[in-house]
C-alpha cells in the first residue's frame, strides 16, 4: 500500500500524536490499556494535508480505506453502516496535534435516514424509544446542515422555537416523540429550501460530506486566529475520527459528561466536572442546560461513577498529568469517549507543576517544560484591590471560571467588544451564552460574563485558554440580549454601564473597582527557581524607568538591555529645552540647551543604575526622528520662540523642514549624532558621571554602563559616533580620578549593519538586535502601518503569524545567524543580546538560545515568560 491513511483504534498510541492527533492518539492509547472505547479509526492529519493538497477533495484512495475503516467498525462493534435491522451510527470529530477545543467540527449520530429511524423504532416497543430516535434524527439534521453544508442554526431554532410556541411549551424536553418526527420532516424541508436539494439519506455519502467538513473547518476562521495565537502551524492538519455512537440521551439511565482529574483553575487535586443525565456530549459543552456537578453521578450511577474513579486514576498514573475526559453512560454502562492533558490556568500549571514532581510523577525538569511560557502573563495581571472589594457588596454570582480581575464597560455582542475596545475602552463581554464565532471578541475583552453553562462551558474553557477573566451560569441574569440590556438583581445594565467581575470567586458588581498588581505565589517561585537552574540564555529587561527597573528586578530581570533614553525627554521642562537644541541655529546655542537637560538625564540614570544595585544597564543613545520633539499647536511654537528670541514663523519653518517622508527611514538613530554630535556628549556625560556616583556609594557593585548607539549601517558611521562617546568619557573618567569602566556596542538593526557584521565588531564591545527595526527592514514593511495589511497575508496563508511578534527565523533569523558567524571571530569578547519585542516571545526565545545569544531583554511582565522559554529551550536542546 503506498500510503496508509486510516488507523483503527486498536493500531494506534499516544506516540503517534503527530500522525493521529492528539484525539486519535489518545483513544488508541485508552484502547491499549483496555479502557471502554467504543471501536472506531482515525483518518491521518496526513490525509488532511492531502485534501489541501488535491484542491480540497478527498482522494479515493483516502476515502477507500476510511470504508475499510468502517468495515472493520462494524465487524468489531456487531452492528452495520445503513442497516435496517441493527444500523450503526457515528460520530465524526475533528482532533488535531494540539487541542484546539471547540475550534473544529463534530458531528453526531451520523447513519440516520427515514428508513433506519423507522427500522430502530420498530424494533423498540418502548414508547420513549421513539422519542428519542426521533430527538437524535433531528440533532443530526440540524448538526449536518449547520456543520456539513453550512446553513445557519438559526433557521432550526426557529422552527424549535414555533413549534414551542405552538405547542405552549418551555422546554425541548417536553417535545413529544411525535413533535419531535414533525421537526425531522420541517427540518428537511428547510435543508431543501436553503440548499434546493433533498437532505442525503445515503450514510456513506452523509460520511464523505463531514470527513470533508471536519477537515475544511481545519482553515475556519476561528481555528485560523486560534492557530495563530498559540503557535500552531497550519502545516500540521487536524485527523478525523469515526467513532460508534453511544448514546447518553438514550433514557434516564444514560448521560454524559467532563471531568478533570484536577481543579483546572486552582490545579487542587481533587475530581472536577460536570454531568447532564439524558443528554449528548454537545450539551454540556455547549453551555445550554447547567449540569449537575460530577460527585452527584454517584448516586444517579453508582457503578458507572466507580468504574470512572478507577479510569481517572488509570489515566493519571499513565499519562502523568492532570485528564481532561469525556465520557457517556449508556443503560448504566460507562464509555470514554476522550481523554487529553487538560487546560488549565497559569496557576493551575504551576501548582499541578510541583504536585506532580512532590507526588513523583515528574522531574522538575519535566515539571518545567510541561508550563506553557505564554499562560505566566495572566499570574502577572492585576486582582482587585482587597479594601475596594471588601467595601463592595456582589450584585449576583455565577461560576468562578476563570480568575482574574476584569472590570469595564458592558457589551453584549462580540463586534460590540471589538468596536468598543478599538476605541480604547475595557469591556466586558455578556453574553446568554458564548459560541466559537465569539473568539475575536472575547479576545478584546477584558472579561466574559454568561448566563447559562458551567465549568467546561465554551466560554470558560476558551477563557482559560487566553488566560481572561470569566464568570459564567450566572442564571439570575435575566437577559434580553436583542435590546441589549439586562436586569441583575433589580439593576439593569445597558451598554456602556460599568462592571466588574471576579473570576475567582464568580462575583458580579455593579460599577468599576479599583485593581492591583498581582503577587506572586509560592509555586511561581518554586517553578521559576528550577527554570533558573535548567537555562542558559540570561533575560534582561526593557525598562525606561527606575519604576519598570524595579518591577523588572522583581520578576526576575538580570539587567537592563535597553533603556530607551528618548522617553526621558518627554518631561515639560526637558521638551522645552530639548526643542530650543533642535531650533539653535549655532552650537553653542546648542550646547546650552542641551546642558539644561544633562543633569535630568544624570538624575535619571543614577537612579537606574541604584535600581540595578550593579546588575548591567545598557542605555541606547536618542533614537527617533527629531520631528517628534517638535511643537504642533501653535501656542507652544510661539511659546519656544518666546524663549528663544526668535519669531513664529523661524520656529515654524525649522519645525516644518524636519518632516519627512519616511520618517523611520530617515534622521533618527546614530544619524542624529553624525549631525549633532553634542547630543551623544551630552548623553555619554550623563552616563558616566552618573556611574561614577553610584559605584563611589556602592563600592562593591560592579558598575560598568554599556553605551549602545542606535541604527548603524556602516562601520565608520558607528567609528564616528564611538570616538565621540569615548573622547568624552574618557574626559570624564580622568577628571573624577575614576578607574570605571564602561562598554560601547551598537543595535543591530539594519539589515547592511548584519551582512558586514565582521567589519562592525572591530569597533564593538557587543552586539544587540533590534528586531524591531531589523523585521520592519529586512520585509521592508512599516512596523508602525502593518498592521493594516498583515490580515489579508494570514487569510490568504502568505504569512502564519505576524512577523514583529515571533521572529521570522527564515529571514530575520538567517541574517541574526549571519551577524554572530561574522562578528565571532573578528571579536572573541563580544556579547550579544536581542532587546525587540521578539525578546519576550516564547518561540522567539527558543531561537536565540539555538544561535547563541548571550541575553535576551524583554518587557518587565514577559520576563518570567523569556525565563521559562530559555529553560525550555535548553532542556528541549538537552533532548
Ligand atoms: C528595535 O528596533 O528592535 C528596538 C529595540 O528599538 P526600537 O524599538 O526602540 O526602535
Ligand atoms: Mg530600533
Amino acid at each position: 500500500m503506498a500510503n496508509k491513511w486510516v488507523y483503527t483504534f486498536k493500531e494506534g498510541n499516544m506516540s503517534m500524536r503527530n500522525l493521529l492527533g492528539g484525539k486519535g492518539a489518545n483513544l488508541a492509547e485508552m484502547t491499549e490499556i483496555g479502557l471502554p472505547v467504543p471501536q472506531g479509526f482515525t483518518i491521518t492529519t496526513e490525509a488532511c494535508t492531502q485534501y489541501y493538497e488535491d484542491g480540497r477533495q478527498i482522494n479515493d484512495e483516502i476515502m477507500a480505506q476510511a470504508m475499510e475503516g468502517v468495515a472493520w467498525m462494524e465487524k468489531e462493534n456487531g452492528k452495520k453502516f445503513g442497516d435496517l435491522k441493527n444500523p450503526l451510527l457515528v460520530s465524526v470529530r475533528s482532533g488535531a496535534r494540539a487541542s484546539m477545543p471547540g475550534m473544529m467540527d463534530t458531528i453526531l449520530n451520523l447513519g440516520l435516514n427515514d428508513d433506519v429511524v423507522a427500522a430502530m423504532i420498530a424494533g423498540n416497543p418502548d414508547p420513549s424509544f421513539e422519542r428519542f430516535v426521533y430527538d437524535s434524527y433531528r440533532r443530526f439534521i440540524q448538526m449536518f446542515s449547520d456543520v456539513v453544508m453550512e446553513v445557519g442554526k438559526k433557521y432550526f431554532e426557529q422552527l424549535i422555537d414555533k413549534m414551542k410556541a405552538e405547542k405552549g411549551i418551555k422546554f425541548d424536553i417536553e417535545l413529544t416523540a411525535a413533535d419531535l418526527k414533525e421537526l425531522a420532516q420541517q427540518f428537511k424541508a428547510e435543508y431543501k429550501k436553503q440548499l434546493g436539494k433533498d437532505f442525503p439519506s445515503d450514510p456513506v455519502e452523509q460520511l464523505k460530506l463531514a470527513i470533508e467538513a471536519v477537515f475544511r473547518s481545519w482553515d475556519n476562521p476561528r481555528a485560523n486566529v486560534y492557530r495563530r495565537d498559540n503557535d500552531i502551524p497550519y502545516s500540521w492538519g487536524t485527523a478525523v475520527n469515526v467513532m460508534p455512537m453511544v448514546f447518553g440521551n438514550l433514557n434516564n439511565q444514560s448521560g454524559t459528561g467532563v471531568a478533570f482529574t484536577r481543579d483546572p483553575a486552582t490545579g487542587e487535586k481533587k475530581l472536577m466536572g460536570e454531568f447532564l443525565i439524558n443528554a449528548q456530549g454537545e450539551d454540556v459543552v455547549a453551555g445550554v442546560r447547567t449540569p449537575m456537578p460530577i460527585a452527584q453521578m454517584e448516586q444517579e450511577f453508582p457503578e458507572a461513577y466507580a468504574e470512572f474513579i478507577k479510569v481517572c486514576e488509570t489515566l493519571e498514573n499513565h499519562y502523568h498529568d492532570m485528564q481532561d475526559m469525556e465520557f457517556t453512560v449508556e443503560n448504566k454502562k460507562l464509555y470514554m469517549l476522550q481523554c487529553r492533558n487538560g487546560k488549565r490556568t497559569a496557576p493551575a500549571a504551576l501548582q499541578i507543576a510541583c504536585d506532580l514532581v512532590d507526588e513523583g510523577h515528574k522531574t522538575p525538569e519535566e515539571a518545567v517544560a510541561m508550563i506553557d511560557p505564554r499562560n505566566l502573563d495572566t499570574l502577572l495581571h492585576p486582582q482587585f484591590d482587597a479594601a475596594a472589594l471588601k467595601k463592595a457588596t456582589p450584585l449576583g454570582k455565577g461560576l468562578g471560571a476563570s480568575p482574574g480581575a476584569a472590570c469595564g464597560k458592558v457589551v453584549f455582542t462580540a463586534a460590540d467588544a471589538e468596536m468598543w475596545a478599538a476605541k480604547g475602552e475595557k469591556v466586558v463581554l455578556v453574553r446568554l451564552e458564548t459560541s466559537p464565532e465569539d473568539i475575536t471578541g472575547m479576545k478584546a475583552a477584558q472579561g466574559i460574563l454568561t448566563v447559562r453553562g458551567g465549568m467546561t462551558s465554551h466560554a470558560a474553557v476558551v477563557a482559560r485558554g487566553m488566560g481572561e477573566c470569566c464568570v459564567s451560569g450566572c442564571g439570575d441574569i435575566i437577559m434580553d440580549e436583542e435590546n441589549k440590556k439586562f436586569t441583575l438583581a433589580g439593576q439593569t445594565f445597558t451598554e456602556g454601564s460599568e462592571i466588574s467581575i471576579d473570576g475567582t470567586t464568580g462575583n458580579i458588581y455593579a460599577g468599576i473597582i479599583p485593581t492591583v498588581d498581582a503577587k506572586i505565589a509560592g509555586t511561581f517561585g518554586r517553578v521559576m527557581a528550577w527554570a533558573d537552574q535548567f537555562r542558559r540564555l540570561k533575560v534582561r529587561t526593557n525598562a525606561d524607568t527606575p519604576a519598570d527597573a524595579k518591577k523588572a528586578r522583581e520578576l526576575g530581570a538580570e539587567g537592563i538591555g535597553l533603556c530607551r533614553t528618548e522617553h526621558m525627554f518627554f518631561d515639560p521642562v526637558r521638551i522645552a529645552a530639548f526643542r530650543e537644541m533642535i531650533c539653535s541655529d549655532t552650537e553653542e546655542q546648542r550646547e546650552i540647551a542641551l546642558n539644561k537637560i544633562l543633569p535630568y538625564q544624570q538624575g535619571d540614570f543614577k537612579a537606574l543604575y541604584e535600581a540595578l544595585e550593579g546588575c548591567p544597564v545598557t542605555i541606547r543613545f536618542l533614537d527617533p526622528p527629531l520631528h517628534e520633539f517638535v511643537p504642533t499647536e501653535s501656542e507652544d511654537i510661539q511659546k519656544l520662540a518666546d524663549n528663544m528670541g526668535k519669531t513664529y514663523d523661524e520656529i515654524k519653518a525649522i519645525c516644518d523642514s524636519l518632516h519627512e517622508f519616511n520618517p523611520m527611514m530617515g534622521h533618527r538613530g546614530s544619524r542624529l549624532t553624525v549631525t549633532y554630535p553634542s547630543i551623544a556628549r551630552m548623553q555619554t556625560k550623563a552616563v558616566i558621571r552618573a556611574a561614577i556616583e553610584v559605584q563611589k556609594e556602592h563600592p562593591d557593585w560592579n558598575v560598568k554602563p554599556e553605551i549602545m548607539i542606535p541604527l548603524i549601517g556602516e562601520i565608520k558611521e558607528l567609528k564616528f559616533v564611538k570616538d565621540i562617546v569615548v573622547s568624552t568619557a574618557d574626559a570624564e573618567i580622568a577628571a573624577a580620578g575614576s578607574n570605571l569602566k564602561y562598554e560601547v556596542g551598537t543595535m543591530i538593526e539594519i539589515p547592511r549593519a548584519c551582512v558586514t557584521a565582521d567589519e562592525i565588531a572591530k569597533e564593538a564591545d557587543f552586539f544587540c538586535f533590534g528586531t524591531n527595526d531589523l523585521t520592519q527592514m529586512t520585509f521592508g514593511f512599516s512596523r508602525d502601518d502593518a498592521g493594516k495589511f498583515l490580515t489579508a497575508y494570514y487569510e490568504r496563508k502568505i504569512f502564519e503569524s505576524d512577523p514583529f511578534a515571533k521572529l521570522d527565523r527564515n529571514g530575520v533569523g538567517k541574517l541574526m545567524e549571519m551577524t554572530i558567524k561574522l562578528g565571532k571571530p573578528v571579536n572573541p569578547n563580544l556579547h550579544i543580546g536581542i532587546c525587540g519585542e521578539h525578546g519576550g516571545d516564547p518561540s522567539s526565545v527558543e531561537f536565540c538560545h539555538k544561535i547563541g545569544l548571550d541575553y535576551v531583554s524583554c518587557s518587565p511582565f514577559r520576563v518570567p515568560i523569556a525565563r521559562l522559554a530559555a529553560a525550555q529551550a535548553a532542556i528541549a536542546d538537552k533532548q
